[in-house]
């Protein structure tokens, strides 16, 4: 689970963690308001779901109320497309309005789970900012990783020289050093899966300042923390994301045009490898589950399909507790309600004839595979 960036920043502020003085907002009025405080030297900042904004209009600093009322009342209300939200954008319905801090240097700090050493990882470089993803692609060695021990944390001497290398100077080493533990304990005692910090800033008075703050929790971790939960932001979610989630499916939206009906998680991700090594982009991940029946197949297909970048669909079933023909009924009763494109079906297991047969006997289109070989044909980019 996501959250917005100005309960990112209330949740450093209970570690501790400096972030700038503001308030949130969700009319104009109360924008200028906040700004008023400042002498109206405040930086405005749309409050969506992803990151990019910075290129994408959606931070601003002003000097003038004039402009913070018509800039926040454009983007209040509108939909934001950054580098990081699909082609439709997401709702901006609150700004954070900020006073302007002097900055002198930005970096970057994150603190995510590392898949190679299987650890949490503090990630850093000196050239934070909003060309991070560029630093990342042409100057990698540009960017520290320090692996956090599983009972020891970040040690305090790992992070001394991970400063030296950000070329922090002397003064600053033990606030960065502090700043990042409490960062780590933030990401600890609230189970997350990324804390990014972009940029962390060195202000003109030579403080250390929390500028943004990303902060992702692990949903299955939520029930953990039922005061998290309130944080939730549904209007920022997928609606097919949030829809799926209520039916228990686990379901994904990604970027290409075949859609995948699968069950089992590791299945899916096989499955979506096939699909990207033969040229072609999977448009979702799609787990459906161990205990499904037909409403919830039908449920699953009806979501897969009302996604208008999907112009095939990959149904890659091994039939255990749910049972080929169950799966077969479900997307046939999909099929009455929601126009279904052209197929591709490879199902084993239990009633995997009697599945086939039913999709056959259907009026979909429908190409039965037997193995992933065959399926790869399918995709194969012309
Ligand atoms: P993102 O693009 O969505 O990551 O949004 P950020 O919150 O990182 O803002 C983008 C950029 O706006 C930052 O890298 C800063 O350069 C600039 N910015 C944001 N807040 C301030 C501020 O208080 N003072 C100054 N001078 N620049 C700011
Ligand atoms: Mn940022």
């Amino acid at each position: 689970m996501n959250i917005h960036e100005y309960q990112a920043k209330k949740l450093f502020a209970d570690y501790s963690i400096p972030v700038p003085e503001g308030s949130v907002a969700i009319t104009p009025k109360e924008a200028i308001e906040i700004a008023a405080i400042y002498e109206y030297k405040v930086v405005v900042k749309a409050q969506i779901h992803a990151g990019g904004r910075g290129k994408a209009g959606g931070v601003k600093l002003f000097s003038d109320s004039k402009e913070i009322e018509s800039y926040s009342s454009t983007l209040l209300g509108t939909k934001l497309v950054t580098a990081q939200t699909g082609k439709t954008g997401v709702p901006v319905n609150k700004v954070l309005v900020e006073k302007i801090y002097g900055i002198q240097h930005e970096l970057y700090l994150a603190i995510i789970i590392d898949a190679v050493t299987k650890s949490i990882i503090c990630v850093a470089s000196e050239f934070g900012g909003i060309n991070i993803e560029e630093v990342a692609e042409n100057n990698p060695d540009k960017i520290y990783t320090v692996v956090a021990d599983p009972i020891l944390g970040l040690q305090p001497y790992k992070l001394r020289l991970l400063a030296k290398k950000l070329n922090i100077t002397t003064d600053l080493i033990r606030p960065f050093s502090i700043l990042a533990t409490n960062l780590y304990k933030l990401f600890v005692e609230n189970d997350c899966s990324m804390v990014e910090v972009n940029p962390l800033v060195i202000t003109n008075d030579g403080q250390l300042l929390a500028l943004d703050a990303k902060v992702n929790i692990d949903d299955d971790a939520l029930f953990r923390h039922p005061g998290l939960l309130g944080l939730r932001d549904i209007g920022q979610e997928d609606e097919r994301e949030t829809r799926a989630d209520k039916s228990n499916i686990n379901y994904v939206k990604l970027d290409g045009n075949v859609g995948c009906l699968v069950n089992g998680a590791g299945l899916a991700m096989a499955t979506m490898d096939v699909i990207s090594e033969a040229g072609s982009q999977p448009a979702n991940f799609l787990d459906i589950g161990g205990g499904a029946d037909e409403d919830k197949v039908a449920e699953a297909m009806k979501i897969i399909c009302s996604d208008t970048d999907v112009d095939k669909i990959f149904v890659n079933l091994f039939g255990g507790i749910l049972r080929c023909d169950v799966a077969a009924r479900g997307i046939v009763q999909a099929s009455r309600e929601t126009k279904v494109p052209p197929i591709i079906v490879r199902m084993l297991g239990t009633n995997a004839e009697e599945g086939s047969q039913i999709l056959l006997d259907s009026s979909l289109d429908v190409k039965l595979i037997d193995d992933l070989h065959d399926a790869r044909e399918e995709f194969l980019k012309s």
